[in-house]
């Protein structure tokens, strides 16, 4: 097994970075241009509160598809996994992450699971507060104390660009309240709930953070506390590896083999229980929705540290 430090990260960043031309850098989000088509940054943050990092780890990018795990999370805390999983499925799908037709199979149903829009949207409706703002504030709370990081903050600008170009996460939001998974005071306020958590700034850093927290089973670094109940964070990381990195998440478990989820930013989060936590970003995205640099750093990390949950030990 290969030691970790931080010049082994500095070496995967060097061997990723090229990957990138594999890729495009998605064109409708404000922070996000093609300048940034090379960028990387690889964060590891172990148990043991040691940082392993190199390439652009301070850069922010907008948080995206990663945020339908904190959604998740939250909502299985203020509702629990009954109610939680009779508005969305925990089934993996080959459809798109925004896929409007397996809504409608036997007349309606609910969203295969939560790790695609509609079944993010559908947890979204299970925040508690009593307004949108309210939810949101709770999210940021969270998100800042598991990252400990008080500066993570929403972009207006990529917010805005949210709500102007969402006319697909509309229809998603409408068509459910049609077949009663969303119901007529639910629809709005989830689906901009839905734009805000997707527009939080987020770096690699902070990534790996919340990796570690859920590889922590719920606990921060060194802390007693269970922020989020052991069961909770076991169901999360379950539907993060069956379905976190959009329809290639079967590649994902059997090359890489441990808990992720992906944004169209290019962002990853990793968790590989009782070791450490793993963000990536590498905005240049294959066709699939996924970082072609961040895959394969997370390839070689899984083959050099020996990572997958299903390796021989
Ligand atoms: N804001 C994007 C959407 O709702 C997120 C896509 C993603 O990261 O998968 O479609």
């Amino acid at each position: 097994m290969v030691e970790l430090t931080n010049e082994y990260i500095e070496e995967v960043v060097k061997a990723c970075r090229p990957f990138a031309s594999r890729g495009k850098v998605i064109d409708h989000i404000p922070d996000l241009d093609q300048s940034h088509l090379t960028n990387l940054g690889v964060t590891i943050v172990t148990l043991d509160g040691e940082t392993y990092s190199a390439g652009e780890d301070q850069d922010n990018f907008s948080f995206q598809s990663i945020s339908k795990v904190i959604l998740l999370l939250m909502a299985l805390e203020d509702f629990g996994k009954d109610i939680v999983f009779q508005k969305v499925g925990m089934e993996p799908t080959d459809d798109l992450f925004n896929s409007i037709s397996n809504l409608e199979e036997y007349g309606g149903r609910r969203p295969y699971n939560p790790m695609i829009n509609s079944g993010a949207i559908a947890t979204a409706s299970l925040i508690k507060g009593t307004t949108v703002e309210e939810r949101f504030d709770r999210i940021l709370d969270f998100l800042r104390k598991i990252t400990e990081n008080d500066k993570i903050t929403m972009s207006e600008e990529v917010y805005n660009a949210e709500c102007k170009n969402g006319a697909r996460n509309k229809a998603l939001s409408y068509f459910m309240e049609s077949t009663g998974v969303l119901s007529s005071q639910e629809s709005d306020a989830a689906l901009d709930l839905y734009n805000r958590v997707n527009s939080i700034e987020i770096n690699s850093l902070a990534l790996a953070k919340m990796g570690c927290f859920l590889s922590n089973h719920g606990r921060l670094i060194g802390g007693k506390k269970q922020i989020i109940q052991a069961e909770n964070i076991r169901t999360v990381k379950a539907i993060m590896l069956t379905s976190g990195m959009y329809n290639e998440s079967g590649t994902y478990a059997v090359e890489v083999g441990f808990p992720l989820k992906s944004g169209v930013s290019g962002g990853i989060v990793g968790s590989v229980p009782g070791r450490m936590g793993i963000g990536i970003i590498g905005p240049a995205i294959n066709r699939k929705g996924n970082s072609c640099a961040g895959g394969e750093a997370l390839r070689i990390l899984s083959r050099d540290l020996e990572l997958s949950l299903l390796h021989d030990r």
